[in-house]
């Protein structure tokens, strides 16, 4: 059978069980190993010696990598992800002034319209305060500004921009002892302020975000990102603009699109209602099957992990969260009190009662890199929700499939599955998944297709990479 084998010193994800089955971590690692990529599908998994025997056009010895099903990063926001690269970066920066700064020499960079930032966040400034709408006015020459808070449910704005918004009259808009606005919006009046100035930027921005967030991914192993579309986070003209080249994207992306004009996802007690009857009426197993999936399962209450598992809900997670926020005196601590800190993202907790879930970055709240996500669960700030690395590997690989139902198909390295595959070097199973994180990945595979690496893995000619590191 002719096709590409390629031959690595550790795999990870090639056999036995996943951690999440009965077998309870047999999913890898395995040595030297060669797999047989054909069609854009894995046709073989052999011994390393017996590559040659496979009848591949070519072999390809990566040398002492770890080969891995391809990440997937089952929460992300890719146009926000790419303007954080392309506008201001906003991320660090520690007071006012480093703001303004910054949003200077983002207006100095690009030719006009509309200066787009990302990533303040003021909690973590040493002297509190944001710069007023006025200084951001004049820092950008005049020219209109929004800037999102590193979570994106607050920005700062000029006063045109909220004006033209119809955002200082909506709930939300902040104001200073004097009864003027301060340019900080939260709520509605921030939704439609950011509403307004994604309305700003042309489609070809909006794309070249897009590619950029994609290349950005390849880049670090990830073969498939599940987008989270609305229309206060984004735009149905940003959602579409991506969903309608699905076919010639790089990586796999998988679109969701939320929105609250369903009033009893506001109301939390009657959404799990409506999911405890519809249990009732189709049954546990048809219900389980759809993988309704509750996103940001952050705090639980005591019982939140048994009732889950129960209703058979999948949980979208964030590890980097804890990361970012947990620990004492962290943003949870302070913003939600220690008793309510103490019990937060229960991963350990959901995963022992089998409650299906999958990790991801929520990027560009927190950086879309995977051995980030892995190594925040791996060192969760509170010891018994730690993952072990393999079930945190397993969050970020097969995890993202089985939110999408797509696990029969694709997310272990199998023969029959899809060859959607990436590589690292080293034993990555052998070392903190956290020195990973500044690591590119050595190729990114999707679909038999190479998304990222170098030029001469996917060129038609014989050769080698042994020597890697
Ligand atoms: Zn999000």
């Amino acid at each position: 059978m002719p096709g590409l084998a390629l031959v690595a010193r550790t795999a990870w994800g090639a056999g036995g069980e996943p951690a999440h089955g009965a077998g309870g971590g047999a999913f890898g690692p395995r040595h030297d190993l060669a797999v047989l990529v054909h069609e854009g599908r894995i046709a073989a998994v052999a011994p390393a010696a017996a590559a040659g025997s496979l009848g591949a056009d070519r072999v390809v010895d990566l040398g002492d990598v770890t080969l891995l099903p391809g990440f997937v990063d089952a929460h992300v926001h890719l146009t926000a992800t790419g303007l954080g690269v392309h506008g201001a970066n906003l991320r660090g920066a520690r007071s006012a002034a480093q703001l303004l700064e910054r949003v200077a020499a983002a207006a100095e960079r690009s030719a006009g319209g509309l200066v787009w930032g990302d990533g303040y966040d003021e909690t973590t400034f040493p002297s509190p305060g944001l710069p007023t709408p006025a200084a951001l006015d004049a820092a950008a020459g005049g020219r209109p500004v929004y800037l999102s808070r590193v979570d994106g449910h607050q920005g700062l704005a000029t006063l045109q921009v909220l004006a033209e918004a119809g955002a200082l009259a909506a709930v939300g808009c902040d104001r200073g002892p004097d009864g003027a606005p301060t340019g900080v919006v939260r709520d509605d009046a921030n939704h439609r302020a950011r509403r307004h100035a994604i309305g700003q930027l042309s489609n070809a921005t909006l794309v070249a975000a897009q590619d950029q967030a994609l290349a950005l991914a390849a880049r670090r192993g990830v073969v498939c990102v599940h987008e989270m579309g609305g229309p206060d986070i984004s735009s149905r003209r940003d959602f579409e603009l991506l969903i309608g080249r699905l076919d010639t994207l790089p990586l796999q992306v998988v679109g969701y699109w939320g929105a609250f004009d369903l009033d009893y996802v506001l109301d939390r007690k009657q959404a799990l209602r409506c999911a405890r009857r519809a249990v009732r009426v189709v049954g546990h197993t048809a219900f389980a099957a759809c993988r309704h999936r509750i996103e940001h399962v952050e705090l639980l209450g005591s019982d939140g992990a048994d009732r889950m598992a129960e209703l058979g809900l999948a949980a979208g997670v964030q590890p980097a969260f804890d990361a970012a926020w947990g620990g004492p005196n962290g943003m949870y601590e302070r913003r939600l009190g220690s008793r309510r800190a103490k019990s937060m993202n229960p991963f350990a907790d959901l995963w022992r009662r089998g409650v299906p879930m999958g990790g991801s970055s929520d990027s560009n709240v927190t950086p879309l890199n995977p051995w980030h996500g892995v190594a925040a669960a791996v060192h969760h700030h509170r010891a018994p929700q730690r993952l072990g690395l393999p079930v945190a590997l397993e969050l970020f690989t097969l995890g993202g499939r089985v939110l999408a139902r797509q696990e029969r198909t694709t997310g272990r390295i199998q023969p029959g599955q899809r060859a959607d595959l990436t590589a690292f070097p080293g034993d990555a199973l052998a070392i903190d998944p956290s020195k990973l994180e500044q690591v590119d990945a050595v190729f990114t595979m999707v679909g038999g297709r190479f998304a990222h690496g170098p030029e001469e893995l996917a060129m038609d000619v014989a050769f080698s990479f042994g020597g890697w590191t």
